[in-house]
């Protein structure tokens, strides 16, 4: 059974630090969360295996790792300066502000009143200042969604690698949205990290590849082990398409919370790159805005075989970190009965575990375990799989339920038996997570008993 309940899954998160409170000791910031030593490693597992989906198993994409603070002019052109709002409405009656469209009923979500404001516009970008004076021409936004970083280095990167269409540029960073009203733990958060491909076609064959691209990312979510049965797709309606948009389609995930979005594949058609290629005045734009408008760059693709400069259509896969993160945890919360008791364990998939395996010697007080488990530790670790843990706390009962907590696959006991064998037959006892079987491996084969699970998983 995955987590039916966020409380759980929050008090897990803060016990064996995944996921804590931004700022907590001065009373939290709303939406903002820090990921913890458990937390780190599981996102950039996650993260890791997107890259490795995205950009290495494929042959048409190239990485990026664009700046988060962007010039305003590049968030007019795209639209998001006029268009990324919300619909804000206040209660008269308690004060509080909300997203409208989230209210049931029209009613205040705090005090249950009616008396709402109309709703009105609120632009969800963030603003700062750069450089050391403060005025109107010093202000720069951080990145609402890292496309844009994409759209505006299409050029550089074409330029760079000589790329043929169909290409894609991909990227995971971060992206800050003053969201009316952050809510349900990491899912709609201030501060969040996306993870995003743009792939460029030739116009005419975007819509196949949109299809190709939702079929794609909703496999990959499986792969990271969420089930079939908890994932749906939702086409949006026309009326709720983004400006950039001619057909978006969510991939949706049964988080406890309800029904809700984890990634969306959205046709941008032509909309950015050639909104970036125009003029203000051809896009409606104050002239001023551009101080050199006569130096628009032309983000366009020479078509060969029509030798004419052409503009890519774009599909988009956008994907949260965080509610991918949130979408993986809930998915692999398990309590099951042990005997008399419960016995909470995160059923990770293995390449996404923060610990690939934890090293244990039996007590704690001996050297003669501690070092042979501390060299076997160092062995594994070499391997390159990621994070091996020499746990030395000297109580095993304790250590499983912990490593079960955190989903670690494998528990690799270091006993007196081990130590007292002649190299040649010593031998380690291996719990499995998931099964909680226990069996004795050789010293000698434990980096290919090792390498072999993990090939599998
Ligand atoms: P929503 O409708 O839930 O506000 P959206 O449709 O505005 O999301 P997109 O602009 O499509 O979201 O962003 C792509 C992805 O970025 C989303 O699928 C989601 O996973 C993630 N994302 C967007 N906003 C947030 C947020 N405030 N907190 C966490 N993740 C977010």
């Amino acid at each position: 059974m995955p987590a039916t309940s966020m409380q759980d899954l929050v008090a897990l998160c803060k016990r064996r630090g995944f996921i804590f409170q931004g700022s907590e000791i001065y009373g939290g910031l709303q939406g903002i969360y820090d990921y913890g030593p458990m937390g780190v490693e599981l996102k950039n597992n996650l993260k890791a295996a997107w890259w490795r989906a995205m950009v290495y198993e494929r042959d048409d994409v190239e990485g990026l790792d664009a700046s988060i603070l962007t010039n305003r002019l590049v968030l007019r052109h795209s639209g998001h300066e006029a268009t990324f709002v919300d619909p804000m409405v206040d209660c008269r009656k308690c004060k509080s502000r909300w997203r409208a469209d989230q209210l049931k009923d029209g009613k205040c979500d705090k005090c249950g009143a009616t008396d709402l404001t109309e709703p009105r516009p609120f632009n969800l970008m963030f603003k700062t200042t750069v450089g050391p004076v403060a005025d109107d021409e010093s202000f720069a936004y951080l990145r609402p969604e890292t496309a844009q970083g994409i759209f505006t280095n299409f050029k550089n990167v074409l330029d760079a690698t000589s790329r043929k269409l169909p290409f894609g540029i991909a990227q995971i960073g971060k992206a800050f949205r003053n969201e009316i009203t952050p809510r349900n733990f990491i899912f709609r958060v201030r501060e969040f990290e996306q993870m995003e491909l743009e792939y460029f076609v030739m116009p005419g064959v975007d819509e196949q590849a949109h299809k190709d691209w939702v079929a794609r990312r909703l496999a990959w979510w499986q792969e990271q082990g969420l089930t079939s049965n908890h994932l749906q797709l939702f086409h949006q309606p026309a009326e709720d398409l983004s400006h950039y948009s001619k057909a978006t389609t969510d991939i949706l995930y049964h988080f406890p919370h309800g029904v809700e979005e984890l990634e969306g594949i959205a046709n941008r058609t032509d909309f950015d790159l050639g909104s970036h290629s125009k003029k203000p005045e051809e896009l409606g734009l104050s002239a001023h805005v551009l101080p050199n408008a006569d130096s628009v760059t032309k983000l366009t693709y020479r078509d060969l075989d029509s030798n004419k400069d052409i503009v890519p259509f774009v599909i988009e896969p956008s994907a949260g970190v965080d509610r991918g993160v949130l979408a993986v945890l809930c998915e692999a919360y398990t309590e099951e009965a042990v005997g008399d008791s419960t016995r909470i364990v995160l059923k990770l998939k293995p390449h996404l575990a923060p610990i690939k395996a934890a090293v244990i010697p039996l007590a704690r007080n001996k050297p003669e375990l501690v070092d042979v488990a501390q060299q076997i530790k160092n062995s594994l670790q070499k391997l390159g799989l990621g994070r091996v843990l020499l746990e030395n706390t000297g109580n095993i009962g304790k250590a499983y339920r912990r490593h079960d907590e955190i989903g670690t696959p494998l528990c690799i006991t270091i006993d007196f038996e081990t130590v007292e064998q002649s190299p040649a037959s010593a031998s380690v006892t291996v719990r499995n997570r998931d099964t909680m079987a226990q069996e004795r491996v050789l010293v000698s084969e434990l980096a290919s008993y090792f390498q072999e699970f993990y090939s599998q998983t």
